[in-house]
């Protein structure tokens, strides 16, 4: 009997993504490999397409393929041994795909660190060199020649401080000695891998904190709740994020793993230390502040199961952990969870998909929920628990309201009321410190001609340019254009230029002439360029660096100061009056985030807010920290007039350098999406066209295609999607929102 040694590959089909974003190529690609190839569900890999050679997800495997299988071109190479893709998150890409409505390539970006692709970065190793473990030292010197010093040097050194860096060793000893006792056998070569590990110096403390019986009953009732999302309503300083920490605990205990979100990357320090103090190495970080190696390394210790608990800003949602036990999403209200940029996701659209698929709670956390969210706990969809007092069990800070209009008819033009300035005076002579807040940067929001009134503009934008002293610039804050600042009126040439509206820069230097002995810290996204700058500026302040910190709403959430009793809230109209359904919403919670910033700890606080409409019912509801009095107006006005959550916005926003082009556009598409209206007329509110509140933006035109449809009607997107999608031209681009932010 003969046998024949024969290893059989079986061929194998794989369904390929290309990382292309063009729609024409959104479908899936069938490959070919050999089954012993490593290639599984989620693997990355390298495909011929057309005459180039690009990368791929694998989204399916099948034994069998309808193409003729001379058609069928084979994968090239496979990028990693651990598929970068897990079932779920192969299935959440098809889910975000489908819901904001973009390519499938573009949702799959989501989930891998931007670096990774095209292989930009990889691990990093590093060299060490230490004895064999055969060596003696002392013979292997015998052995040496007399002349090799150096070689002798190293020896010793290595008998001394053991396993050494390879590059040091050769700095002090030279590549040749070095070389040399290698060959002789005497010393061992290694490479290591290197994690880049972000934040590396910083230490939490392990705070040794007794939850209260309050707090112990918010933690039972999300743990019992048969319901998957529970809405955590609890006041700014209520403890909140001790009870995330122990819900963590628990499902890390049970072998299970955690995401935490917090609204802004200068969070996610503050956040790490305590999960760190806590869990130690098993908490990563992601967030786009990261460097790319950084990012790289925490996402493969995440990957690999060697860390468990996920901290980060919205994107982090998408880390690639398996087997969830919870989700949490602090500050759940705030507008960075849902993307600016597409694919424009909503972040607890995404959390909830990988709830139910892991079968994982989601907790929202907030002292000023949502409207939406606030709704869905109050018809019970969500499990709402409460935590109505402060942990000090000090009342909330007391606000002062101040009418600016009346001291400007009592002649004050400077930022400060004296009110304000009095209050400062106090909280700089007890040593505490005071938190100023202001929604604008820079030094003035604009610049005036007091002969002509001309307001200088952005050249490629409908907006007007802010004055940065620091550099003597004007800036394009949409479009990020810089300019030297003038010194006469681009119009009539005038040289007396007004600056109109303070900004953060300018507040400062207003404050020096008031507290020449106060330190000032400034913080705002001139000042956060770089990853450690929010935590440098946040860290000073908590250290009592500075008594004074002036910022942007960057200042206004969660953080925890513990010697701040002042707040100073500048300009709290300052978002009131925008034509947007959300402004009211957004001012209350952004005054009660400020707010909250005052008195945690053992004295108690105070707010002063100015106003130029102080008899305004937000102000009103918001000074008295009436969250909910506030919700049942809110929420009635939404439900009288049609908007979300009992509407769903769709914005189809039409841009193009040429501006007939591009009404071309708007006429056509237009009449198109009309026609789609009148068919489906009982379930409009609303169906307009009109140009956008920014008419121009990097010199392109903008108009926009606005509509409310009755909630609950999400079918009658994808129809309008692919009737706008049609219009969409390198010339013109046409694209459509689902509920946007901003619809500036
Ligand atoms: P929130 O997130 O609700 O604004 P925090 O969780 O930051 O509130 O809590 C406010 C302060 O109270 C923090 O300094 C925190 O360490 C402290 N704290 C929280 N829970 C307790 C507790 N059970 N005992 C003592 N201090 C607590
Ligand atoms: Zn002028
Ligand atoms: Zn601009």
């Amino acid at each position: 009997m003969h046998f024949f040694e024969c290893v059989l590959f079986i061929l194998m089909f794989a369904q390929v993504i290309v990382d292309i974003l063009r729609a024409e190529v959104d479908r899936i690609f069938e490959y070919s490999f050999d089954d012993d190839y490593g290639i599984n569900l989620g693997s990355r890999v390298v495909v011929p397409f057309g005459s180039k050679v690009i990368e791929g997800i694998v989204i399916g495997i099948k034994e069998t393929s309808e193409y003729q299988p001379e058609k069928i071109k084979k994968i090239l190479r496979v990028l990693e041994e651990t598929p970068a893709l897990t079932d779920e998150t192969l299935k959440l890409s098809e889910y975000v795909s489908k819901t904001c409505f973009v390519t499938r390539a573009s949702a799959l970006r989501l989930f891998l660190p931007v670096e990774m692709r095209k292989g930009k970065i990889k691990e990093k190793f590093k060299k060490f060199v230490e004895l064999n473990c055969e060596t003696d030292v002392d013979n292997a010197v015998l052995s040496l020649s007399k002349t090799a010093v150096k070689q002798k040097d190293f020896l010793f050194y290595l008998q001394e401080n053991g396993k050494s860096d390879y590059t040091k060793m050769c700095e002090l000893f030279g590549n040749q000695a070095i070389k040399s006792v290698e060959k002789k056998g005497f010393v061992l070569i290694t490479e290591e891998k290197i994690l880049r590990s972000p934040y590396k110096d910083l230490e939490g403390l392990k705070k040794e904190i007794k939850l209260t019986e309050k707090q112990n009953e918010v933690i039972n009732g999300i743990t019992n709740t048969d319901k998957t999302t529970s809405l955590l309503f609890g006041v700014t300083g209520s403890g909140k994020t001790e009870v995330y920490l122990e819900l963590i605990d628990r499902e890390i205990k049970k072998g299970k793993s955690a995401i935490m979100l917090v609204p802004e990357i200068s969070l996610t320090p503050q956040m790490l230390k305590q999960l760190r103090s806590r869990f130690g190495e098993n908490a990563a970080i992601l967030h786009s502040g990261l460097s790319a190696g950084e990012r790289f390394d925490e996402w493969w210790r995440i990957r690999q199961k060697e860390a468990k608990i996920v901290i980060g800003a919205r994107s982090a949602i998408f880390a690639p952990l398996e087997n969830i036990g919870i989700i949490i999403i602090d500050e759940e209200h705030d507008g960075s969870y849902i993307s600016e940029t597409s694919p424009r996701y909503t972040t607890v659209d995404i959390a909830k998909f990988r709830a139910k698929y892991n079968d994982a709670k989601l907790v929202l956390g907030s002292a000023t929920p949502s409207v939406e969210s606030f709704l869905l706990a109050k018809s019970g969809e969500y499990n709402l628990e409460r935590l109505p007092d402060r942990i000090n069990k000090k009342p909330l800070p007391n606000i002062e309201v101040v009418d600016m209009r009346k001291e400007i008819r009592h002649g004050n033009n400077s930022p400060f009321s004296v009110s304000l300035k009095a209050e400062l005076e106090e909280c700089l002579n007890k040593k505490n410190q005071a938190i100023i807040f202001l929604n604008q940067r820079g030094y003035s929001r604009s610049v005036i001609c007091t002969e002509c009134g001309h307001v200088v503009k952005c050249p490629s934008c409908d907006v007007s340019l802010t004055y940065h002293k620091e550099d003597e610039s004007l800036l394009c804050h949409y479009c990020g254009a810089k300019f030297k600042m003038v010194e006469s009126c681009p119009e009539c040439g005038s040289t007396f230029l007004r600056y109109g509206g303070f900004g953060t820069e300018r507040v400062v230097l207003e404050l020096k002439k008031l507290f020449p002995n106060a330190n000032i810290l400034r913080m705002d996204k001139d000042t956060t360029q770089n990853k450690e700058g929010h935590f440098k500026i946040l860290n000073d302040f908590s250290q009592r660096k500075a008594d004074i910190l002036v910022g942007t709403q960057m200042i206004a959430k969660g953080h925890d100061f513990p010697f701040v009793t002042l707040v100073g809230i500048l300009d709290a109209d300052m978002s009131l009056h925008f034509s947007d359904f959300k402004s009211h919403e957004r001012t209350f919670q952004l005054l009660t985030q400020v707010a909250g910033r005052s008195g945690r700890a053992d004295e108690a606080g105070k707010v002063v807010l100015q106003t130029y409409s102080p008899e305004h019912p937000v102000l009103m509801q918001a000074i008295r920290y009436d969250y909910e009095g506030f919700f049942e107006q809110e929420n009635s006005v939404r439900s009288t007039t049609g908007f979300p959550p009992y509407s769903d916005i769709i914005r189809v926003l039409i841009s193009g350098v040429n501006e007939e082009n591009t009404i071309n556009v708007v006429k056509s598409l237009y009449t198109e999406l009309e026609m789609f209206k009148n068919k489906n007329a009982d379930k409009f509110i609303f169906f307009g066209c009109m140009k956008s509140p920014i008419k121009k933006l990097q010199n392109k035109f903008r108009y926009q295609v606005l509509m409310r449809i009755k909630a609950n009607n999400r079918e009658l997107l994808n129809e309008i999607f692919s009737i706008s999608n049609k219009y969409d031209n390198r010339s013109v681009s046409v694209y459509m929102e689902l509920n946007p932010n901003n619809l500036s």
